[in-house]
């Protein structure tokens, strides 16, 4: 007997940020989404738990395109959307310092200071760098890349920094010059690509349910992930059984596992990435206050940055997120990790005699793709050959880059525009 195929002009794969994106602005109405998980939402899923909210992890939003925004929000009543100036601080031993460290190393003990000026000045600027490291070390010089950039970056990353691009996290990166960085000394100017931000009381997720309203529900089927594509045969076949024959398939799924689906593995030596676990804790009590996000870069200490959501939204009882790097392949004992994180949260002076009274925990693999030449020359090459079997990985894990929720919505959007203006032309 053959199977029962069904048939749909558009196939889309993920209910984010990307997938929402992508099929809220489709002029075409013959899509179907398919997702995996239980819920909408992707890496924006939001946890309301007694009487805490938490996303999967701190999740804020800059845009850049107020187009977007206002289309966001229009679709959002009665729903509060707080604009915060944002307050970030580094954990530095026995004192808080501004971030970005580079600009702010007035604030560390004299002699540390005198080491951070002394080889900021004598830096070889003029050197070729190819590497994130290389790149680090000719624009701030080594004292300032060794007691902050590069232990914190490798936590983050959970690599070794002279293994991703020397560009690997684009306009994300704060950058200063010689000049910025003394005049700081006196007046503080810390601005960056997020010195504001907004927050809706409901958590990320009311961004992506804003997505979601211009979205046919019943054309979005959760619980049923994509687990096989043919591409010649242009169909696609779920964890259920399901076969769906698309004219176009678009994918927010991880690119290297859309190419195993594809039956065309990837070498993960190329596309790698790390995975961050996340701790959600809500205390009894109110911990450090006038602080949002504090970065943390002392190896001994198992989390590289800590977000503090009560200061976020005035709430009288500390709730954090607590991001944990570690390599794709790296076991997890969440139990023994969470008394590992509470341990270093004493250390570090923000749990004092709170008590702990719910929590969370979630990992985010991939998290961070490991940005390099290799992958972006190979993912190129694979992207035309994708196109002409009329696939489209889109978002920041389908692309396999380094990018922001808005930059998801305006690449998806853009993306239907394309097959929009076909349409209206044929
Ligand atoms: C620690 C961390 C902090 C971040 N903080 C911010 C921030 O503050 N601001 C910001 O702008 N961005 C932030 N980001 C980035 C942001 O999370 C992403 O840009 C965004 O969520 C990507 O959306 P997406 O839809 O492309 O991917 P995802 O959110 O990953 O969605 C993809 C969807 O596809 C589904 N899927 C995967 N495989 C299959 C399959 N085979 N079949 C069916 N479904 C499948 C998944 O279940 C998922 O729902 C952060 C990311 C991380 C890791």
């Amino acid at each position: 007997m053959s199977e029962a195929v069904e048939a749909v002009r558009y196939a889309i794969i993920g209910a984010g940020v990307s997938g929402l994106a992508f099929a809220a602005a489709l002029q075409d109405r013959d899509y179907l989404v398919l997702e995996r998980d239980d819920a909408i939402g992707g890496y924006c899923k939001t946890v309301a738990q007694d009487g805490f909210t938490w996303d999967y992890s701190g999740h804020f939003f800059h845009f850049r395109r107020p187009a977007i925004e206002a289309w966001l929000r229009d679709r959002m009543p009665g729903e509060e959307i707080l604009t915060v100036q944002k307050s970030a601080k580094i954990y530095y031993g026995d004192r808080w310092i501004d971030f970005p460290f580079q600009k702010n190393i007035h604030q560390l003990p004299q002699a540390e200071l005198l080491a951070c000026l002394h080889d900021l000045y004598f830096r070889d600027a003029a050197k070729p760098v190819s590497t994130f490291q290389e790149m680090l070390i000719s624009r701030f010089g080594e004292a300032i890349c060794e007691k902050f950039l590069i232990p914190y970056n490798e936590k983050l990353y959970a690599c070794d920094l002279n293994d991703l691009d020397a560009d690997a996290m684009g306009r994300f990166f704060p950058h200063a010059e010689l000049g910025e960085i003394i005049a700081n000394f006196r007046q503080a100017d810390n601005a960056s690509y997020n010195a504001t931000f907004t927050y809706p009381r409901g958590g990320a997720i009311q961004y992506v349910r804003a997505l979601y309203s211009a979205v046919e529900p019943s054309q979005v089927c959760t619980g049923d992930g994509v687990v096989a594509i043919d591409a010649g045969r242009r169909t696609l076949r779920t964890a259920s059984g399901r076969v769906v024959r698309y004219e176009r398939l678009i994918t927010s799924a991880p690119f290297d596992r859309l190419m195993g689906m594809l039956g065309r593995p990837v070498d993960p030596a190329i596309f790698s990435s790390n995975k961050v676990h996340v701790y959600n804790l809500g205390f009894d009590a109110k911990g450090p206050e006038g602080v949002h996000w504090l970065y943390v870069p002392q190896r001994e200490r198992c989390f590289y940055r800590v977000g503090f959501y009560d200061n976020i939204f005035n709430d009288p009882r500390m709730s954090l997120y607590v991001e944990v790097g570690a390599r794709t392949g790296d076991a997890i004992d969440d139990g023994a990790l969470q008394a590992r994180v509470m341990e270093d949260l004493r250390a570090c002076g923000i749990v004092t005699d709170q008590r702990l009274v719910s929590r969370h925990s979630v990992t985010l693999d991939p998290a961070y793709v490991h940005v390099r030449a290799a992958a972006r020359e190979r993912f190129a090459a694979l992207e035309r050959t994708l196109q002409a079997w009329g696939i489209y990985p889109v978002g920041r894990y389908g692309a396999w880059t380094y990018c922001s929720i808005e930059d998801n919505i305006a690449e998806a959007w853009e993306l239907a525009g394309r097959f929009n203006a076909f349409k209206q032309e044929g």
